[in-house]
């Protein structure tokens, strides 16, 4: 059995290293130099060369109760030993039944987002999404309802649905044609606002999507999908009224609103959902990441109770499928078990009221890179922040990888994507250990060229 001690000497075997094709990566960068992380434990990773790294992205957006967490892994590993792979298909286990239900009752009073689909992932939840949508107009009698309006620089995962509305140009323009999408306008305000939390002007970009619907008809629109904020472009946060408005058009021309969720749900917001943080309800929501705490893989689409009876109401013989969707490891019960561990804990430690307790603090700590060397804007809200670096001529990427490789070598692990720094402290952060991140980063902008 391989583990990591007997592994020790293939760490620096470029033929080793060059088997795995890793993903969103610079292969051939990581491989010449690799960064290695062997243990985790708290808000720490440790790496193969025995160095402690605080985790400031939480893993990716997704281990906000930190690693290494005892209840968690007494759960996986019960679960392992005592079911360890249900049938997703027509026959079931009882921990998806129960996670559904402590999934709906938190999700925002009244919303009537209560019907849950589950995944693996959130590439998953959003081409789940996606097809929900087509196939809910397709049950209503609207079959040409098909179209799909994602948002520039939107970010929902990596397969067709979700790059086709996508916004983060890099994911898509290697992979051709993709499916009948059109975009809304970003709502990131220009360089320089330097806004905390919400920018207080920009509502009226939701209008857009009127003239989307000028141009394309409303007889031929499924669904608009966004991020409440999103993450991965760098933290963009919605203009106040945004969200508000974009709800009342789709109300209006009968458009579903589905919420990606994948890094606003379970905290990162200051709320169990961005729906709920910023007050406005979509039709469909999906999750993953932090409901299991990253630790397996989960995700899901939270479907509004009519959108699940019509299904049912035009489904036929009760013995066929409404849905022909679903994933082998949808609900996969270590997975499961996973994530209802996740929320005991978010519920005993009032994880929800720690980020708001922490949020005010962070944001101060981030905002006082506002001056420093490269810092073009900063972006904030709950446990997130995103800061945008003025481009090295002609390589608008180059600086964010370098100013993440300086933070590594100083013990801080951060994500760079495009021409920004992205940030998101494990929810159990102490005060003292943002100050760390936020001082290191400073120091980082000036030594880096
Ligand atoms: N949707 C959003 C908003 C995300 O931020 C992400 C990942 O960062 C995804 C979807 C894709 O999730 P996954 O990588 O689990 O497929």
């Amino acid at each position: 059995l391989a583990d990591t001690h007997s592994l020790q000497a293939s760490f620096a075997d470029p033929e080793w290293l060059a088997a795995h094709w890793m993903p969103f990566t610079g292969n051939r960068q990581f491989k010449a130099a690799p960064r290695l992380f062997t243990a985790a434990s708290g808000t720490h990773y440790t790496t193969a060369d025995g160095r402690q790294i605080f985790d400031g992205l939480s893993g990716l957006w997704c281990c906000g109760l930190g690693h290494g967490r005892p209840e968690l892994v007494d759960a996986v590993a019960r679960q392992l030993a005592t079911l360890d792979y249900s049938p997703a298909f027509q026959f079931g286990h009882p921990l998806s039944f129960e996670l559904a239900n402590q999934i709906v009752a938190r999700m925002p009073k009244d919303s009537g987002l209560n019907r849950v689909f589950f995944t693996a992932s959130g590439s998953e939840a959003a081409d789940t999404s996606l097809k929900i949508a087509r196939a809910y107009w397709r049950a209503q009698g609207q079959a040409s309802k098909t179209r799909l309006i994602g948002r520039v620089k939107g970010y929902h995962g990596v397969n067709f649905g979700g790059i086709s509305v996508g916004g983060i140009v890099g994911n898509r323009k290697t992979f051709g044609q993709g499916i009948e999408a059109d975009h809304l306008p970003h709502t990131q305000p220009p360089s320089g606002s330097f806004f905390k939390g919400m920018p207080p002007t920009g509502a009226e970009l939701a209008d857009e999507l009127l003239n989307l619907i000028a141009l394309h008809d409303a007889s031929t629109i499924a669904a608009v999908i966004v991020e409440p904020f999103s993450g991965s472009a760098g933290v963009v946060i919605p203009p106040v009224g945004y969200l508000q408005r974009l709800r009342e058009i789709c109300t209006q021309h009968n458009i579903l609103l589905i919420f990606d969720e994948v890094i606003t749900g379970f905290g990162r917001a200051g709320a169990w959902t961005g729906a709920e943080a910023f007050g406005v309800t979509p039709d469909l929501l999906n999750f993953a990441k932090q409901v299991s705490n990253g630790v397996q893989p989960l995700g899901g689409v939270v479907a509004k109770q009519e959108i699940y009876d019509s299904f049912m109401q035009s489904g036929g013989p009760d013995y066929l499928l409404e849905l022909p969707h679903g994933y082998t490891y949808s609900a996969h019960p270590v997975a499961c078990a996973a994530a209802l561990a996740t929320l005991a804990v978010m519920e005993q430690e009032h994880t929800l009221d720690q980020v708001r307790t922490l949020a005010p603090a962070f944001e101060e700590k981030v905002h006082n890179l506002r001056g420093a060397r490269h810092v073009a804007d900063i972006r904030n809200y709950g446990l997130a922040a995103g800061l945008t670096i003025t481009a090295h001529p002609g390589e608008p990427a180059r600086r964010p990888f370098e100013i993440a490789m300086s933070m590594f070598k100083k013990g801080f692990y951060v994500r760079y994507g495009g021409d920004t720094i992205q940030l998101a402290p494990p929810f159990i952060s102490t005060p003292a250990q943002l100050d760390s991140l936020i001082n290191a980063l400073g120091e980082s902008l000036s030594e880096v060229a």
